[in-house]
């Protein structure tokens, strides 16, 4: 198969292995880079060009890799390759999705277990807003942020009022969460491949930190999940509709919560903590849902 990986970055960890793996299984594997590719939008022969202007040839799968700051326009050509009629193994609206943390709260509400959380618009509404989620202490994420930068703990409603007030006034979207104590720095991230879970794994934040994000220096462990945690994290990439994800979840005292659910998952830290070949993964998924694409419907 021709497979196309489009993403921003050839030497990351994730899009190397992904490369590797489906060349080690026999693909024709493109690295294409989102900032270099053009679109032509001409009715009914929607065209991609490439750097100088090499039209792309159509692909039978492209695996996306859209970092957030990409979102608008790494889903605009992805849509231009799904449009040409390439299997993607995230779509373009599932990545829009995940990345707004509201909307994926909003989707994941109805059915999947998630901390109290709240948002609101204008600064008047704060001290309700604070009380919504159950009061301090809480923790306020700006809708963009991502590798738990954008996400601060506030102990006291004052402190909380301070920090979204001075959100608010950047212009800056929030929303604001009860406080899950008793995860006390640990989450967990599963990695879900078409509907299973097929690595899970544990991180610590570093010490002082309530974030456990790698980036800000957790350290990720292989963990084994409950089946509820396992069911979790199906329901919740199903609600997205991402067919790869990972999903992050919080323990707390009543059962696992959501925090999130990511599009562009990396590999690095889960393939270490587990000793799993999730690149390969990923393309046998692929490989399987393009053989069942050509068999007959009955
Ligand atoms: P990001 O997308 O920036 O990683 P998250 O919402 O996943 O943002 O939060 C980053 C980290 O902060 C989480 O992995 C978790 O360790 C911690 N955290 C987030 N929300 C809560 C919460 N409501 N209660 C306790 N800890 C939280």
């Amino acid at each position: 198969m021709k497979i196309a990986v489009l993403a921003s970055n050839p030497d990351l960890y994730s899009n190397k292995r992904i490369m590797e793996a489906g060349e080690k299984r026999g693909h024709e594997m493109h690295f294409i880079n989102i900032s270099h590719c053009y679109m032509d939008i001409t009715a009914r022969k929607p065209e991609i060009l490439y750097r100088g202007g090499e039209v792309l040839k159509k692909f039978d799968a492209v695996i996306p890799r859209v970092r957030p700051a990409l979102t608008f326009y790494g889903t605009a050509v992805l849509r231009q390759f799904e449009m040409q009629g390439s299997y993607c193994l995230n779509g373009p609206v599932s990545i829009t999705r995940a990345q707004d943390k509201l909307r994926t709260m909003q989707l994941l509400c109805e059915n999947v277990d998630i901390p109290r959380t709240g948002f609101a618009h204008s600064p008047l509404d704060t001290k309700n807003l604070i009380k919504s989620v159950g009061g301090a202490p809480v923790v306020i994420k700006l809708l963009e942020g991502t590798q738990g930068k954008g996400v601060v703990l506030a102990e006291t409603e004052k402190a909380a009022e301070s920090v979204i007030n001075a959100f608010k006034s950047l212009k800056a979207n929030i929303l604001v969460q009860e406080f899950i104590k008793e995860s006390a720095g640990v989450d967990l991230r599963c990695f879900v491949v078409g509907g299973k879970v097929v690595a899970s794994m544990e991180r610590r934040a570093a010490k002082g930190e309530f974030r456990a994000n790698i980036h800000l220096g957790g350290t990720g462990h292989k963990v084994k999940i409950t089946p509820q945690e396992r069911k979790l994290a199906v329901a919740a990439a199903k609600v997205v509709g991402l067919r790869v994800s990972g999903v992050d979840m919080i323990r707390a005292k009543d059962g696992p919560k959501v925090l999130e659910v990511n599009s562009s998952p990396g590999l690095e830290g889960v393939e270490h903590a587990t000793g799993k070949d999730i690149a390969s993964l990923m393309i046998e998924h692929i490989e399987s849902q393009i053989e069942k694409r050509k068999k007959p419907t009955k």
